[in-house]
């Protein structure tokens, strides 16, 4: 695994985005919050700045208006010319990356963490990309310590071609999947978790600010090699489910010749892989329209190197 570099300066431009997707209710309440009362993102070298990311799609309380925004963020779409017809979406987007960004530029923010709702068992899941910074590895490392009582995985992300979501517009940026809880429904109890593992997060900042240094360690983390659609019809109608036995085990080890969906004639359909896999977003309902009933992951452990104190620290009091 090839780690990127440590940033070299205190991170002060950072952002937290809620509402990407405007059904996920604990982002869109939290940023609406956070707009509100801002202090609870202030921390001592920095004030996170909160944004509600899609705030036409929170407001009608759907994933999105005309088109996924977390799937936006790639360069055709950045840097397309304006037309009076175009999604709302694109306009967003361009807008957001005119804010954070430009995606790709030393002008772009130090950190975005984008916050979501999975209706899948998923527990909290840090999403970040493949060739992260060694700083994002740490900051992981942080919120499972923090996240006791909560299952924190890391899902090291490869997407097929280039970068789209939201948090890659940003120099370092992660997602924070936290389920299961419904499309369109607050929990008390996700909506509490989210606000404390943002909390860690903007905490960690600030101990890397101060100048704190943190050692090597090892970690377990996932990585995407496929997706698996639902059994469907000729006409492209669902054919069956998730299987029983595999509904609500995301991370749980899935081996060749387990049954993963039950079709409507009964018949169980049987994992055909030829090794132990870990299957995540298992029967997440906005994946229907994208024909993935899972992703399939594998686990791998790994070697995260030390994340040395800054050089040009605020404060070496700590
Ligand atoms: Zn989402």
């Amino acid at each position: 695994m090839s780690w990127l570099p440590a940033p070299q300066e205190p991170l002060l431009r950072v952002a937290v985005a809620g509402g990407t997707h405007g059904n996920e209710l604990c982002g869109v309440f939290l940023a609406r919050h956070w707009l509100r009362c801002p202090e609870e993102l202030k921390r001592p070298s920095f004030s996170a700045i909160p944004i509600l990311a899609n705030p036409e799609a929170s407001a009608i309380c759907r994933r999105y208006v005309h088109k996924d925004l977390n799937r936006s963020f790639t360069s055709t779409v950045l840097s397309s010319k304006a037309t009076p017809d175009e999604p709302y979406e694109v306009t967003r987007a361009r807008e957001l990356n005119q804010w954070l960004g430009p995606k790709g530029s030393g002008q772009a923010f130090d950190f975005t963490l984008d916050l979501h709702n999975t209706t899948a068992n998923m527990g909290a899941c840090i999403i970040t990309k493949a060739n992260c910074s060694v700083f994002a590895m740490h900051m992981c490392r942080y919120l499972q310590l923090q996240s006791l009582e909560l299952p924190c995985r890391v899902f090291l992300f490869q997407p097929s071609g280039e970068t789209f979501s939201l948090d890659s517009v940003a120099k370092i940026g992660m997602a924070l999947e936290l389920g299961p809880q419904p499309q369109g429904v607050l929990r008390a109890d996700r909506f509490s978790q989210m606000r404390a593992l943002v909390a860690s997060s903007l905490d960690f900042i600030e101990l890397f600010n101060q100048g704190t240094a943190f050692p090597a360690f090892e970690m377990e983390v996932y990585k995407n090699f496929g997706e698996e659609d639902f059994p469907r019809t000729e006409a492209g109608d669902l054919a069956g489910v998730v299987h029983p036995q595999l509904q609500d085990r995301d991370f749980e080890p899935l081996q060749p010749g387990a049954p993963i969906f039950q079709l409507f004639s009964g018949e169980d359909v049987l994992y055909q892989g030829d090794r132990t896999m870990y299957p995540i977003f298992i029967n997440e309902a906005a994946y229907y329209k994208t024909h993935k009933a899972f992703i399939k992951t594998e686990k791998i452990m790994t070697s995260v190197p030390a994340l040395p104190p800054l050089p040009s620290a605020l404060t070496h009091s700590l």
